[in-house]
């Protein structure tokens, strides 16, 4: 008897201390957020950030090692898969695009090689001797009048086109959409081949490494066709191109070595419990992709493995979170969870998940990203883009919670809102601040970890402000979702226009 008697006290004693709320919240309702447990968080954080998940390189097994994990959590707490994903997997192809070593163009007399005053943009293989056709900028755009391919046939010769455009465009406009268009009108004209004739403000030797180098990219349909950029600082060879306008010549190329890799946003869906708001959707992002492994700095630390536990093991974690709290308790509008892939190497994550949403555009009304370099104040988080929508007070609230205060962007000049996941969505119209551990200052306690292989989850990590912090995200995530009115951008914002668009709102009375 006394026996059962204790056990039974103990049995009553138990849930008691495991669902006493935080310290001063005894007289606020519940959530689950309130419970979650610092033990079993801090596993999944040491988990990610292990030294076998070697860095979490996108397009290595390891990074799918991460997913089936974050998968099966999600599935553990109940998410539902989104349309188009295989389970919670949204699988995007990706291609691993190494450049040759060789290769060759012979030019009007001149001979330009690989890796010197000739880099190979795209393509494959190609052994080819014919005529080569100068076709001044190589576009065509109706709207201004201008026909560059006027009354020439490229048919089976190489076009020869000089970089940019003749009003003068923007560097980076002009060395990706405005060349890929380039690439792909030479192509439907029937082009062998498209060489680039490179003068501008960037110094050659930049393409050198940039273009040299194996990276990874979104796979695209048009692959083959094969294109060149060839330096020409000062014009010598544009102005012979134009004065001969045709010449002889040859190229030759074992072109880019193309690999597919495999690489999956991680995505799962806990329907509204408002009936009149489920059909708006809060999306929560994290990337959950690190830098991998690297040779060690010196002798100083032989560590070669980036194990990411700030950047953005964190972040992942969190999002783990928010699964656990919102399908045992909902809010009121929908909230797609998205753990996403190749943020450290161009954001192919979100750029495919914005062009390939679980839900339509216009009906995800808010995007909140947690990223983060490491943190140098375990009182606060810093919010970038926090006074930049309408949801600012619900984040400050849904931090306080927890004790912690909210603060905006401490360092605007590190452009910080522009360098995670959120800026897709953002420049889509999409309000969207990045949350992330409390930082005043970009300074030492900060490069201390960011994007170096100390940036684990070891001994000197703080778990217990950790587990605030993802209480924190989860809360603020809650409180917008439940928001009255729909959160957007504050007047005047760079990306209200966007918003406004994206709405199908009116124009803002200030901008008639
Ligand atoms: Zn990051």
């Amino acid at each position: 008897m006394k026996r059962k008697t204790l056990l039974y006290a103990a049995m009553l004693a138990i849930p008691m201390a495991v669902t006493s709320p935080d310290a001063g919240a005894q007289n606020k309702p519940a959530f689950p957020e309130d419970q979650l447990n610092q033990a079993e968080y801090a596993a999944h954080l040491r988990f990610l950030a292990s030294d076998e998940m070697r860095g979490r390189m996108t397009g290595t097994p390891w990074l799918e090692v991460a997913a089936r994990y974050v998968a099966e959590q999600y599935r553990a707490a109940g998410l539902a898969p989104v349309q188009g994903a295989e389970g919670y997997l949204q699988n995007i192809p990706l291609a691993r695009r190494t450049p040759p070593a060789a290769g060759q163009i012979v030019l009007g007399g001149d001979t330009l090689r690989q890796g010197k005053s000739m880099m190979i943009r795209n393509g494959g293989a190609l052994e080819w001797s014919g005529g080569f056709v100068f076709v001044g900028y190589g576009t065509v755009d109706p709207e201004r009048a201008i026909d560059d391919y006027k009354g020439l046939d490229v048919k089976g010769k190489v076009a020869v086109a000089k970089f940019g455009s003749a009003g003068g465009s923007d560097f980076m406009g002009s060395l990706t959409s405005l060349s890929e268009k380039k690439r792909q009108l030479a192509a439907e004209l029937g082009a062998v081949a498209l060489v680039e004739l490179y003068r501008g403000p960037r110094e050659w030797r930049l393409f050198l490494s940039f273009l040299g180098r194996a990276g990874l990219d979104i796979q695209s349909g048009s692959s083959e066709f094969v294109h060149f950029l060839v330096e020409d600082t000062v014009g010598t060879l544009a102005a012979k191109a134009e004065q001969q306008k045709g010449s002889a010549g040859s190229i030759q190329t074992p072109g880019i070595r193309v690999e597919v890799a495999k690489t999956s946003n991680v995505i799962g869906l806990v329907r509204g419990s408002d009936p009149k708001l489920r059909d708006e959707y809060v999306l929560l992002t994290a990337h959950y992709d690190h830098i991998g492994t690297r040779a060690p700095r010196g002798a100083a630390s032989a560590d070669t493995i980036y194990n990411g536990a700030r950047d953005n093991a964190m972040g992942t974690v969190a999002l783990i979170a928010a699964a656990r709290s919102f399908t045992v308790r909902p809010p009121k509008r929908s909230v797609i969870i998205a753990a996403l892939t190749g943020e450290e190497v161009g954001g192919f994550g979100s750029r495919y998940l914005a062009e390939h949403p679980p839900a339509p555009m216009d009906h995800i009304v808010f995007d909140l990203n947690t990223d983060g370099a490491g943190f140098d104040d375990t009182t606060i988080v810093t919010v970038v883009g926090l006074e930049r929508t309408t949801a600012q007070e619900a984040i400050i609230k849904g931090a306080r919670r927890y004790g912690l205060a909210a603060i905006k962007d401490p360092v605007p000049e590190q452009n910080l809102f522009n360098r995670s996941d959120n800026t897709k969505f953002a420049s889509l119209g999409v309000p969207a601040p990045t949350f992330s551990a409390g930082f005043h200052a970009f300074g030492d306690e900060i490069n201390k970890y960011y994007h170096t292989a100390a940036d684990e989850a070891g001994d000197d990590f703080n778990f217990s402000y950790f587990l605030k912090f993802c209480k924190a995200y989860v809360h603020s995530a809650r409180l917008i979702a439940d928001m009255k009115e729909k959160p957007f951008w504050i007047p005047g914002d760079t990306y209200e226009k966007a918003g406004r668009k994206l709405y199908h709102m009116k124009e803002s009375p200030a901008r008639q």
